[in-house]
């Protein structure tokens, strides 16, 4: 359970990171759609039958590299870890990992908020799908249920599929980000290496290490994240 002086501090980063979000920039990018070549979110199979699982490195004590909010971050996002709600149909991932410090400490109780587009690289403006934040355990771990999001054009041009997050360890600085997903990625029919070599965002270093499940219907990620807790 959080306490109020927990949900106070939350409000405080929300407040932080959310200024410069206006309606006018909400209504220029709301349209970010994939277009008429949308096709239904079917799993496909993937590539990476065969290989070895991805092994989780240890922390590497480098600070999570940043990147830009983007303009559909919004408040107020429900506690919830399960994003998989009505409606959502796209290529499952479990995405898991741990927060540490630049020392490798990991730090429990660390908000951390996703937002992302759905399997139509359609971002929910008017309710919450596909948002949320939670907190970190006692050992600095968070798991995320939701789905691959599809790539999008928006106010930056070709935009690779990616998972907006921010992450803020008790009283310590905001860190913004963009989580990215493999070249060989196989969802919803799109080149990802080709998405990933046009999108001029996009910053390897912040790439989720995935694998696929036996049945390769949905796949499993790991991220692990590095702040500084002081600004
Ligand atoms: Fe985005």
């Amino acid at each position: 359970m959080r306490n109020g002086k927990e949900k106070s501090s939350r409000r405080a980063f929300i407040k932080t990171t959310s200024a410069g979000v206006t309606s006018v920039a909400l209504a220029a990018t709301v349209a970010a759609s994939a277009g008429p070549e949308a096709s239904a979110a079917e799993p496909r199979k993937a590539r990476c039958d065969g290989l070895p699982l991805a092994v989780t490195p240890a922390c590497s004590g480098h600070e999570t590299p940043a990147a830009i909010e983007g303009p559909l971050f919004k408040p107020d996002s429900p506690e919830r870890s399960d994003l998989i709600t009505p409606g959502i149909r796209g290529v499952r991932l479990d995405l898991g990992g741990v927060v540490h410090d630049t020392a490798c400490k990991p730090l429990p109780g660390t908000l951390i908020e996703f937002w992302q587009c759905d399997q139509n690289g359609d971002y929910d403006t008017s309710g919450f799908s596909l948002r949320g934040h939670q907190y970190t355990n006692s050992r600095g771990a968070f798991r995320l249920r939701t789905i691959i999001p599809r790539d999008y054009w928006g106010r930056w041009g070709q935009r690779a599929p990616h998972i907006h997050t921010q992450v803020q360890s008790p009283g310590g600085p905001v860190l913004i980000t963009q989580l990215y997903f493999p070249d060989d990625t196989e969802a919803y029919g799109r080149d990802f290496a080709a998405l990933n070599a046009a999108d001029r965002l996009l910053n390897r270093a912040c790439t989720i290490r995935l694998t696929a499940t036996p049945e390769n219907t949905r796949y499993t990620g790991t991220f692990d994240f590095v702040l500084k807790t002081t600004a």
